[in-house]
């Protein structure tokens, strides 16, 4: 009976201590994975979990019937404040930006950064006066931002989206963040702190 009895205690101990490592296996397993898709300064999706998510999402959106908007946002001269604060003030700086970015947007949007002070944003089922509204508020919030040394920023935006019967995956991805792109790049120059969209003959703030 001892022998028996020693062997089942012997055996349910393996089985918890495999029970445990497997459980802690999986957990790194899920925290490694989480970290391939997160930028360590923002915490925000990085670009390589971006461009895994656009396409997906753009089908999604398609086969929902869903608008869609994606909007790029650059911070304006930002190397001057590298130039005169140093960049750990830059960085500073685009940690709060990101952060704002973050809960200024719906939880089920998708905030990325892009590269260095440069972010993505997916905006669904909005419309276009949805997406100004968003863009709008933006602006106000990065305006009232502080930081321990720098001046205040600002952003240029640019915003397109994608029209219902256009809604052609993937053909689309690279023509969707060239729109956006072509768009910011105007924002720019018509002097910054502003957002166009990609079908805006004129500037609009
Ligand atoms: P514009 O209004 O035309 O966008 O001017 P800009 O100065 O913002 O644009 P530019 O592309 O000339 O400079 C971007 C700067 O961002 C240059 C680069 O050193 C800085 N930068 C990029 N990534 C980081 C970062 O992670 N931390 C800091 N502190 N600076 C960064
Ligand atoms: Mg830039
Ligand atoms: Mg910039």
């Amino acid at each position: 009976t001892m022998v028996a009895c020693f062997t089942l205690f012997f055996a349910y101990f393996i089985e918890m201590l495999m029970t445990r490592t497997l459980r802690q296996l999986i957990n790194a397993k899920a925290q490694l994975e989480q970290l391939t898709k997160i930028d360590a300064l923002t915490n925000l999706y990085n670009r390589r979990h971006f461009d895994e998510l656009l396409p997906q999402k753009m089908n999604s959106a398609k086969r929902t019937h869903t608008l869609f908007s994606l909007v790029i946002i650059d911070i304006d001269f930002f190397k001057n404040i590298n130039d005169k604060h140093g960049h750990d003030i830059g960085d500073e700086v685009i940690g709060v930006l990101s952060h704002t970015l973050k809960t200024a947007t719906r939880k089920t949007d998708v905030v990325a950064r892009w590269g260095g002070e440069e972010f993505l944003i997916v905006l669904y089922n909005s419309t276009q006066d949805n997406a100004r509204l968003y863009c709008k508020y933006l602006h106000e919030r990065i305006a009232e931002l502080r930081y321990s040394r720098a001046d205040n920023i600002t952003v240029s935006i640019g915003v397109t989206q994608i029209p219902m019967p256009q809604h052609n995956t993937v053909l689309q991805v690279e023509t969707l963040i060239k729109e956006a792109d072509d768009a910011l790049y105007r924002a720019k120059g018509e002097g910054r702190n502003r957002t166009i969209f990609h079908t805006d003959r004129h500037a609009k703030i």
